[in-house]
C-alpha cells in the first residue's frame, strides 16, 4: 500500500504551517489551546490526539472538584514543606475557579455538595491523628482558598448516609463535583469556536527539532510546526524519556441507579486512594491503586480482580450495606505521577515545551497547567 499522501487542499487547510502543535487533547492540551487562542486569535493552533476520543485521564476521571482530604494533605506533608503544600492547595483552588470560569457551571453540571473523608472502625488512631491536625491545616490553607474553617468533624452525619463500619468523618463545604464528559465536550466546543483544529487518530511517533521548524512524524504522515507543546501526561516519556513521569492506572465503576440513594457529595478514604460520589442516582466508586502499586504502574487500560473485588466489597460492606445494587460498568484511566508534588511545565528543547504530570489532580489544576505552558510559548513566564 502506498503511504498516505495528502492532497494540496488537505495540506493547505489542515496540515501545513501550524504555529503551535499540541500533542494530546486532554484537559491540559485543550486548556493550552484555549489560552493560546484567547491571547493571540490569529495563531494557527493544531491539536493532534492519538485516540478516537482523548485516551488518558481527562474523560476517564471521577469528576471531583477537590483540593484534598485531610489524610491526603498530611501524607503530602511527608514529602513536601508546609509552604509547598499550601501553594499546591492554592494552585488547585485557583485551577478549579479557572475551569468553572472558562466553561460555566451549568455546562459542566458543577454542584457543590461538599466533600467528606471517612475513617473506618479499625482506623481509630489514624482518625484521631487527622482530626487533631484539622486546626493546623485550616490555619495553613485559610489564605490559599480564602475561607476559614475549611475542614470540620462531621461524625453526626455518618448515620444520615447509611454507612456501616465508619467511625469518624471530616467535612469540607468547599469541594464540589462535575460531569467529566460534559466538561470535555464544553472545552472542545470552546476551542473549536476559537478556530483550533483537533485531529484524532493521529499518533506522534517522534518529534524532531530541525533548523527552522519542528517535524512531527506520525502514523498519518509528517507535520511541521514552529512550536510544539507536549501534553501527553502519563505517556510523556514515550516521546521524551528524560521526563520523570510514572503512569498510574485508576479503576472505576458506576452502579445502576439505586432507589433512595442517600449519598450526595464527594467522599474519600485511605489518603484519597478510594473515592466515591453520587451521579444520576448512582454511585461512582474508584481507587485501590495502593493495593498493588507495581501492577497499576502501567500504560495499559484494564482491570484486575483484586481491585474489582475490593471495590465491590467496600460497596457491599461500607457504602451501601444491606442495599441491593448492580454494577453497570467499569472503566480505567491512566494518570501521570512523580515524586515531586508539582506538575512539570517547562521547555524540554528549543521551541518544544511540556505540561505533564498532574499527579492525579488534573481536574483541579489542569486549566492552569495548560495556561502556564501557553505563557511559556509566548515567553511571558519566568
Ligand atoms: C480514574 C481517574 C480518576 C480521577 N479523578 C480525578 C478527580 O476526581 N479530580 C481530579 O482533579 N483529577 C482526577 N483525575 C486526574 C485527572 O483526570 C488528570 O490529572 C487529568 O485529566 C490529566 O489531564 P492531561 O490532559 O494532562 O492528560 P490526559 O487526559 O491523559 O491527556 C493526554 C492525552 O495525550 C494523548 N497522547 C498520549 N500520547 C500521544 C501520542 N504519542 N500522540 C498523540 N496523542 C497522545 C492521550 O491519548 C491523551 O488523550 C483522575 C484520573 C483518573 C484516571
Amino acid at each position: 500500500m502506498e503511504p498516505n499522501t495528502f492532497s494540496y487542499w488537505e495540506r493547505t487547510a489542515f496540515i501545513d504551517n501550524a504555529d503551535v502543535i499540541i500533542i494530546g487533547s486532554g484537559l491540559v492540551g485543550l486548556s493550552a489551546a484555549l489560552h493560546l487562542k484567547k491571547q493571540r486569535p490569529a495563531l494557527k493552533v493544531l491539536v493532534l490526539e492519538r485516540g478516537f476520543l482523548p485516551t488518558g485521564a481527562s474523560t476517564k476521571n471521577a469528576g471531583f472538584a477537590c483540593f484534598g482530604s485531610v489524610s491526603e494533605q498530611l501524607a503530602m506533608l511527608k514529602r513536601s514543606t508546609e509552604e509547598e503544600l499550601t501553594q499546591l492547595v492554592n494552585y488547585k483552588w485557583r485551577g478549579l475557579q479557572r475551569l468553572r470560569g472558562n466553561l460555566g457551571d451549568e455546562n459542566i453540571d458543577y454542584q457543590q455538595h461538599g466533600g467528606y473523608e471517612l475513617f473506618m472502625d479499625g482506623d481509630k488512631e489514624h482518625a484521631d491523628y487527622c482530626i487533631g491536625q484539622i486546626g493546623r491545616l485550616n490555619d495553613l490553607f485559610k489564605d490559599a482558598i480564602g475561607h476559614s474553617g475549611i475542614y470540620s468533624v462531621a461524625d453526626a452525619k455518618i448515620a444520615d448516609f447509611g454507612f456501616k463500619g465508619v467511625s469518624r468523618m471530616i467535612y469540607t463545604p468547599y469541594e464540589g463535583q462535575l460531569h467529566t464528559g460534559k466538561m470535555m465536550r464544553t472545552l472542545l466546543n470552546r476551542v473549536y469556536d476559537l478556530g483550533v483544529l483537533v485531529l484524532n487518530g493521529c499518533e506522534i511517533q517522534t518529534v524532531e527539532n530541525e533548523a527552522n521548524h519542528i517535524n512531527l512524524v506520525t502514523n498519518q504522515g509528517n507535520f511541521k510546526a514552529r512550536k510544539v507543546i507536549l501534553a501527553t501526561n502519563a505517556f510523556a516519556n514515550q516521546l521524551f524519556p528524560g521526563l520523570k513521569v510514572v503512569p498510574g492506572r485508576g479503576q472505576v465503576l458506576v452502579t445502576k441507579p439505586i432507589e433512595g440513594l442517600k449519598l450526595k457529595g464527594t467522599y474519600h478514604f485511605d489518603e484519597g486512594y478510594y473515592y466515591f460520589r453520587n451521579i444520576d442516582g448512582r454511585v461512582l466508586f474508584g481507587g485501590g491503586r495502593n493495593l498493588d502499586f507495581k501492577s497499576e504502574e502501567t500504560w495499559d487500560f484494564g482491570h484486575t480482580e483484586s481491585v474489582k473485588n475490593k471495590l465491590v466489597g467496600y460497596l457491599q460492606d461500607v457504602i451501601l450495606p444491606g442495599q441491593p445494587f448492580e454494577v453497570d460498568c467499569w472503566w480505567s484511566g491512566i494518570m501521570g505521577f512523580g515524586e515531586d508534588i508539582h506538575p512539570i511545565v517547562k521547555q524540554v528543547e528549543p521551541n518544544i515545551y511540556c505540561a505533564v504530570r498532574c499527579n492525579g489532580m488534573g481536574v483541579a489544576m489542569g486549566s492552569l497547567v495548560g495556561e502556564e505552558v501557553a505563557n511559556l510559548v509566548f515567553g511571558t513566564n519566568p
